[in-house]
């Protein structure tokens, strides 16, 4: 392991004109050591802290090292280089360290931009800690975890946030930092997480530092890194651990597994989906055992316990999904509008949105669940949405479960078949809050409603135009509740004898200190498939 070491210009570059000392000796690994490390000329610690995956007895805890966290140099991601790099940290059981239940060393991988993954175990269940990692004389911020109760243990309560859809350049995180003060014991995020492009589109109120669409493993990299300098949401992976999923945004808008949305040759598009998928790995609190990225491949679905109350199996929606229907129409390579004439294929029972093993693993994992709530956590939009045209004739969009219909039908009548109890679906992706029964069959008046769905806006993102998705969404019975005019998230409370969903809107995304609202609530009940307004 060799010591944590600075580019020299960095050193030269920080302190106002005084030159910091150089790091030559090996960093102090441990707090409080009897070895005292040179000073670090600037924050390793600038991306903060995270935790993921929390089991019954542990959880991920991660940071990167990155003093230069904007570094344009691909040779010194975060102003690193060298081999990796060993960082101490401490786990208590109170949050001022006076009980420390853990100590040691963890690696920062110099192969995954100095990264820090460790897999903690051997912890209580169903409490918090709290956590923070050292490097000489360089402390990060503290973040709390928190385990997941005993499986099957009697659990009375868990309330989470779900976010998705957070464009850097059009809006400041107000968002994450209201989810933040509600106290979490969970964030979810669905997805879009950042966005490859520079948005030409709308107003922006920031700028991606390098200014060009990330592409490659170096300009993915500083995205991420962009995105978490930001302070709020700095501030909600510090408060609780995530469970994440990716949805298009973190590689290409509108890919499906190596169909580019650009026709992109799929073997070159490949090698870009394994540049953005190593950066989401090296900047997301996932498990390594799980996660740990093998060229294009990389496993985020992941099935989560929280004692007898809620099993959450998060999907991965985008690296196993069948093409987009009817892909090779000219211009036609994302998501777009078809209709059952115009697209037969759209309809081909062959095609997947998750793939067979996932489809696979996530009905034997409902099948067998005893959680009295089953939520599944993905990125896209589910229910039917039926876009009358100005023909009268009825489009599906592509892009998300309306664009694989035969898989979606597959999964709501498993939920069915198998008796599966209270599942809820999340989803994001769409820049609108939506409220939706989901029926076996959404074209049959009398079909039962066999699961509810939610989906949480978008932290900034612009959403599509009300007026027509309204007037779409007003021909679907099914769809409870619709609005794409408000930016925000998801607030789910579980209860044994109810789940509910308030939508958190932000005063205004493009205001750092927007202020927040609820536009509206809706509640589950158990045993009873659906959703209903509750404020
Ligand atoms: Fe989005
Ligand atoms: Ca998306």
């Amino acid at each position: 392991m060799s010591g944590l070491r600075l580019r020299r210009r960095e050193f030269l570059r920080v302190g106002g004109g005084a030159v910091a000392s150089l790091v030559a000796a090996p960093a102090v690994l441990r707090f409080g050591g009897i070895l005292r490390a040179p000073r670090l000329g600037a924050d390793p610690f600038s991306l903060g802290v995270a935790s993921g995956a929390p089991s019954p007895e542990g959880f991920v805890l991660w940071t990167r090292l990155a003093p230069e966290p904007l570094s344009p140099d691909p040779a010194a991601p975060g102003g690193m280089t060298g081999g990796d790099v060993s960082v101490g940290y401490e786990i208590a059981s109170d949050d001022a360290f006076a009980k420390i239940v853990r100590r040691g060393s963890a690696t920062a991988e110099a192969g995954f931009a100095h990264s820090v993954h460790l897999e903690v175990s051997g912890l209580e269940p169903g409490r918090p800690y709290w956590y923070r990692f050292g490097s000489g004389d360089a402390r990060s911020a503290v973040g709390c975890a928190r385990t997941a109760p005993t499986p099957g243990a009697k659990l009375e309560r868990l309330r989470f946030g779900v976010a998705s859809c957070s464009n850097y350049e059009v809006g400041y995180f107000s968002a994450y930092r209201h989810m933040a003060e509600e106290s979490p014991d969970l964030v979810l995020f669905l997805g879009d997480y950042i966005y490859e492009h520079m948005d030409h589109t709308h107003p922006t109120v920031r700028t991606h530092s390098d200014g060009v669409e990330a592409k490659t493993l170096p300009t993915y990299r500083n995205r991420y890194a962009q995105y978490r300098t930001d302070p709020d949401l700095q501030r909600l992976h510090a408060g609780a651990p995530a469970l994440v999923t990716w949805d298009d945004h973190e590689v290409q808008n509108d890919y499906a597994d190596r169909w580019s949305e650009t026709f992109d040759d799929p073997d070159e598009f490949l090698k870009r989906r394994a540049a953005a998928y190593q950066a989401f790995y090296e900047h997301m609190p996932l498990r390594p055992s799980l996660s740990r990225p093998d060229g294009p491949r990389m496993r985020v679905y992941d099935r989560f316990a929280f004692g007898d109350l809620a099993e959450i199996s998060v999907l991965d929606g985008r690296q196993y999904r069948s093409r987009e229907a009817c892909y090779a129409k000219p211009k036609h390579g994302g998501g777009h509008q078809e209709t059952r004439a115009s697209c037969p294929e759209l309809f081909d029972p062959a095609r997947s949105m998750i793939g067979a093993e996932q489809e696979a693993w996530l009905a034997a994992g409902l099948a067998r669940s005893q959680a009295r709530w089953n939520v599944i956590a993905q990125d896209v939009l589910m229910a039917q949405l039926r876009e009358k045209q100005d023909d009268g004739s009825i489009a599906f969009w592509t892009d998300d479960w309306n664009g694989y219909p035969a898989s979606r039908t597959r999964l709501l009548q498993h939920l069915h078949d198998a008796k599966v109890r209270n599942p809820v679906v999340l989803g994001g992706d769409i820049h609108s809050f939506w409220a939706n029964d989901l029926k076996l069959d959404f074209d049959e008046p009398s079909s039962p409603v066999v699961a509810s769905e939610f989906v949480g806006s978008s932290i900034t993102s612009y959403g599509p135009p009300y007026d027509k998705f309204a007037a779409w969404a007003a021909d679907c019975p099914h769809v409870r509740f619709f609005d794409s005019r408000q930016r925000g998230y998801l607030w789910i409370e579980v209860a044994p004898d109810q789940m509910t969903a308030h939508c958190r809107i932000v005063s205004d995304a493009r205001n750092p200190h927007a202020a927040l609202g609820t536009l509206a609530s809706f509640a589950v009940a158990n045993g009873r498939a659906g959703v209903q307004r509750a404020g």
